[in-house]
């Protein structure tokens, strides 16, 4: 991503990493992306009542390029798809995605043609949020979530290692048979 990556592993890579992730954490800015009904629910997370404002986030940015976090609620249809994935990669790096409800994640109800059945089809996700709609507490407790997540962010040598195991944990989980045919 930048020159943080370039980082040898020790002390000053530790340190660089809580402190980019506090700022990165604090300085969310969401693209407006409302597709559906779960939209008015985001909307709402706007208002005084939620206060999205707590957080830094009360600013839906209109430009890709001012945003670093997609929230995808709502239904993502066949058209908007490839629109879709223009915003996100108009958006500044390093950037993370919200699917805000059950049709988001997984099409929902609308098993059909003309929806996509899950939008990390098309861009990779980093948090799920359940329910049809979420409510604006639901939103709430992902962002946190999110934040929890973007603090804990490896880079640079630390990121490699964390692939490795994750990598690792997940053949681990796999029935025997399945291991055996993918070790090399
Ligand atoms: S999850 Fe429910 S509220 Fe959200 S877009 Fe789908 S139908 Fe609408």
């Amino acid at each position: 991503m930048g020159i943080e990556e370039k980082l040898p592993s020790g002390f000053l890579l530790t340190t660089v990493e809580k402190a980019a992730g506090w700022a990165r954490k604090n300085s969310l800015w969401p693209a407006t992306f409302g597709l559906a009904c779960c939209a008015i629910e985001m909307m709402a997370t706007g208002t005084s009542r939620y206060d999205l404002a707590r957080f830094g986030m009360e600013r839906f940015s209109a430009t890709p390029r001012q945003a670093d976090l997609m929230i995808v609620a709502g239904r993502v249809s066949q058209k908007m798809a490839p629109v879709l994935r223009q915003v996100y990669d108009q958006m500044a790096n390093p950037k993370w995605v919200i699917s805000m409800g059950v049709c988001a994640s997984s099409g929902g109800m609308f098993n059909n043609y003309a929806v996509v059945q899950g939008v990390d089809h098309v861009i990779p996700v980093d948090m799920y949020l359940p329910g049809c709609p979420p409510r604006p507490e639901m939103l709430l407790d992902s962002i946190l979530k999110l934040h929890d997540k973007i603090q804990r962010e490896k880079l640079g040598i630390h990121r490699a290692q964390a692939v490795e195991e994750a990598e690792r944990d997940r053949l681990r989980a796999l029935p025997i048979a399945s291991q055996q045919e993918l070790t090399p």
